[in-house]
């Protein structure tokens, strides 16, 4: 079996990556999918955070554009994260991982809330902990809340799970010429204002010295890939 390179890594899942060819929520093989790729990583020995995203459901900023007060909207998509984590565990569940939910925003009935020393005990003893509710604050991603979580449990890389191979010159489904950026650093993502997370996500994982790295999600294997020191997709630090 190969010998993975990181020991804890910390795995940010958008809304959308659990949509699959749908315009809306989570599509069931797809779920399955995801769930199998991180067991392929856990079964090496490898410790997994998962942050969950809520795009699939509900952005905060979209409904403040008509009006809704945004504090309220960020909160109807930190939900939306609660829904998608909770069906994770599920899935994961049933392929015999164990996991926790942590969330930002108190559920006690639904899940864990957020206890940093308890979420770093539960890697330890190899279950897979699924942050959900983000930040807990509004205005903020699940970006942010991936490296901050990420930080915050010492993880020694962020895996970015995406639609497109990694980070490109320009949106590839727009732009045909657009290439693929094997690595770069926080610095030049933020002065090209390269599209791969928010400036609050890219600051805080420069200022903190996390790895980013870009990958599609849809290439089977590719998490595991990562994990034992293959370049795939793009590599982001300082
Ligand atoms: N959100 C928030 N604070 C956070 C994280 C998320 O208010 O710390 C809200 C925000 O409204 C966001 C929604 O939750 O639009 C879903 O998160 P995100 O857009 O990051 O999900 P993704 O794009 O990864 O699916």
């Amino acid at each position: 079996m190969a010998t993975p390179k990181y020991r804890r890594i910390v795995l940010k899942l958008s809304g959308e990556a659990l949509m699959g060819d749908q315009s809306f929520g989570i599509a069931p093989d797809i779920i399955q999918y995801v769930a199998d790729e991180i067991r392929s990583v856990t079964a090496m020995g490898v410790e997994v955070a998962v942050v969950v995203g809520g795009g699939n459901i509900f952005r905060g900023i979209a409904a403040s554009s008509y009006n809704m007060d945004r504090a309220s909207a960020d909160h109807m998509g930190m939900l939306a994260t609660v829904i998608n984590s909770l069906a994770l565990q599920d899935a994961m569940e049933q392929k015999g991982v164990v996991t926790r939910v942590q969330t930002a925003i108190s559920m006690h009935e639904v899940a864990e809330p957020y206890i940093l020393r308890r979420a770093v005990r539960h890697l330890e003893k190899g279950r897979v902990v699924i942050f959900a509710a983000g930040t807990g604050n509004p205005y903020f991603t699940t970006d942010t809340a991936a490296v901050l979580r990420g930080q915050e449990v010492h993880a020694e890389i962020l895996l970015k799970a995406t639609k497109v191979s990694g980070l490109y010159t320009a949106d590839p489904v727009v732009h045909s010429d657009a290439e693929l950026i094997p690595e770069i650093s926080y610095m030049e993502v933020l002065e090209r204002q390269l599209r791969v997370m928010d400036m609050t996500a890219i600051s805080l994982a420069m200022d903190n010295d996390l790895p980013l790295v870009v990958f599609n999600l849809s290439d089977a294997g590719s998490m595991k890939r990562i994990v034992c020191g293959e370049t795939v997709g793009s590599l982001i630090r300082n």
